[in-house]
């Protein structure tokens, strides 16, 4: 593993020790994990469950945090995995201060009236670089 990789999963880590914690209780409940492309992705009742309690309009079907995605099905993962790989580039480039960012993003959009999802700077990269991960 080159310097630069293991300074990117450090820098990102703090966010990745969150998903972590779901990992036993996932496993224990009958979830799925899977190692892929040095993403961590983590399916079934639990990780369903934590998601369908996100503040969102709606319940996403995957959440990144940092090197861990949660999703509420294999199906779901594999739909969703382009869009979360441009979330886990952008936990490397942001680290700890990802999560006040995206926040701060999305309270913005909404004060100026848009969707606090879409309008989200870094959901609109995710959804226009999507495409390119292949
Ligand atoms: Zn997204």
């Amino acid at each position: 593993m080159k310097l630069f990789t293991v300074l990117r999963y450090l820098w990102a880590f703090p966010n990745t020790a969150i998903g972590l914690l779901l990992l036993p209780p996932a496993l224990v409940s009958g979830g799925t994990v899977k190692r892929i492309r040095g993403v961590l992705e983590i399916s079934g009742r639990v990780p369903a469950w934590v998601l369908e309690r996100i503040p969102f309009a709606g319940t996403p079907a995957a959440l990144t945090l940092g090197h861990v995605v949660l999703g509420c099905s294999e199906e779901d993962l594999q739909r969703w995995r382009s869009h979360e790989l441009i979330h886990v580039r952008q936990y490397e480039r942001w680290g700890p201060f990802f999560i006040p960012a995206y926040v701060f993003s999305s309270l913005s959009a909404r004060l100026k009236g848009k969707d606090g999802y879409l309008a989200n700077r870094f959901e609109a990269e995710a959804f226009l670089r999507q495409r390119d991960v292949t």
